[in-house]
């Protein structure tokens, strides 16, 4: 087996295939290595939104090309169909504090040109008639949506699988050295050195570890986030429901089912951050009492399933994608901070210009990680 590629992307989610998928149409030679099964980070285990509202640029023009230009025909070029509906979204809101919350999303909102408004109880109830009375306000934004996350994760791997992706499993990558300078090979922890001319790190969280081999300080922080599933019910409603407290999200799926998630504040009582996520009692029954009192309809629901995934939580809530300068040949593409879902097909296609060596389709230099280098604020957090 040939351990050489033009270019080795670490980590197989929804972000790595789709870098990967971009690529092979290009010519090169790809390579994926993934620790465990394919997708089985957080691109697999989330909640499904396809969501312009409350982005900042440039990840805004990121989520507003991928819906535009890529999600609504997504399905028909990778031959499966991924559920990808512009339902709209509700954030949902009953206090002051929450109504400043939904101001500060809308502002957000139109300085990346995203069609949103705030609304009252009563205009969110006629769009949802299953919104609790309890509802004040909430933001309006018919072009956010839901897509499968599996389906779509497993979508781009089978294609670019098909075109000729070479994917390896059950490699844990412990290492990137570089050999005159550049990025140059993989190690990984059963010995195994693979050569590629880039390097593009995917990794989610890990992602952090494995850049320090090459002594770049990825400013993560992992955070945990937790999902119920509900037996299929009948038809209730098409759009996807947040709260602006960012505690809660939730829609109906196609066959019926509920997901109902958000993060749950537990993550520094994990012990072992290299374990599979593991849900809590505590988080489980939390989330569903949340979401009876904004849907209480939802009373009726049962739970039959339910799911933890890590979130690679950068400083700044938003991504890292450049080849940096300091490491000529490794590309960064992750600290996507529960965000990565909704832009992975813009993402996908970006990155894989960036590694071309082309000028990105879309400009993402605020995402490079020099933004983190010193200015002189006081601390990274103020970056
Ligand atoms: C519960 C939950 C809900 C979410 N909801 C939404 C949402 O509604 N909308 C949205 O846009 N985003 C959402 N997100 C965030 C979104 O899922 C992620 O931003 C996105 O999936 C990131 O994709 P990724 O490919 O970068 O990471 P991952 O999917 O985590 O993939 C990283 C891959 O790298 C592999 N890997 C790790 N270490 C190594 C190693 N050492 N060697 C080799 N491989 C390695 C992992 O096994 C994994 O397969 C949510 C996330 C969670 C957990």
């Amino acid at each position: 087996m040939s351990k050489n590629a033009d270019v080795i992307i670490i980590g197989s989610g929804i972000i790595g295939n789709s870098i990967a998928y971009h690529l092979v149409q290009q010519g090169l030679k790809v390579m994926v290595l993934e620790r465990d099964n394919i997708g089985d980070g957080a691109s697999s285990r989330n909640g499904a939104g396809v969501r312009l509202s409350g982005r900042v640029s440039p990840e805004s023009d990121l989520a507003e090309d991928a819906v535009r230009n890529y999600w609504p025909t997504l399905s028909e070029e990778l031959g499966l169909d991924l559920e990808y509906e512009r339902r709209g979204g509700l954030n949902l809101a009953f206090t002051n504090a929450h109504k400043s919350g939904l101001e500060k999303a809308l502002k957000k909102s139109h300085a990346a040109g995203v069609n949103a408004e705030i609304i009252s109880g009563d205009e969110a109830r006629k769009i949802c008639p299953h919104v609790s009375e309890i509802v004040t306000n909430a933001l309006w934004c018919p072009d956010d949506g839901v897509a499968n996350p599996m389906l779509a994760t497993l979508g781009y791997y089978r294609m670019a699988k098909k075109m000729g992706v070479h994917y390896i499993t059950g490699e844990d990558v412990i290492s990137i050295k570089k050999f005159r300078g550049r990025a140059r090979q993989v190690i990984t922890s059963r010995g195994n050195v693979y050569e590629a001319d880039k390097i593009i790190l995917a990794a989610g969280f890990n992602s952090r570890r494995i850049a320090e081999t090459v002594g770049l300080h990825l400013p993560f922080l992992k955070r945990i986030d937790e999902c119920i599933i509900t037996e299929p019910m009948p038809k209730m409603f098409s759009e996807r429901i947040t709260t602006a407290d960012g505690n809660l999200y939730l829609h109906q799926t196609k066959h019926g089912s509920f997901i109902i998630g958000g993060n749950t504040n537990l993550e520094r009582y994990e012990k072992n951050y290299d374990a599979k996520p593991q849900n809590t009692t505590v988080a489980a029954a939390d989330k569903a009492r949340l979401a009876m009192k904004y849907i209480p309809a939802l009373a009726e629901a049962k739970i039959v399933r339910q799911w933890a995934g890590w979130l690679d939580s950068c400083v700044d809530r938003l991504p890292i994608l450049q080849e940096n300068p300091e490491v000529p040949g490794l590309v960064l593409a992750c600290g996507f901070s529960g965000h990565g879902f909704a832009i992975a097909p813009s993402v996908g296609k970006v990155v894989s210009e960036i590694a071309l060596g082309q000028e990105p389709h879309i400009d993402v230099s605020a995402l490079s990680y020099d933004r983190f280098k010193a200015k002189g604020v006081g601390t990274i957090e103020s970056v």
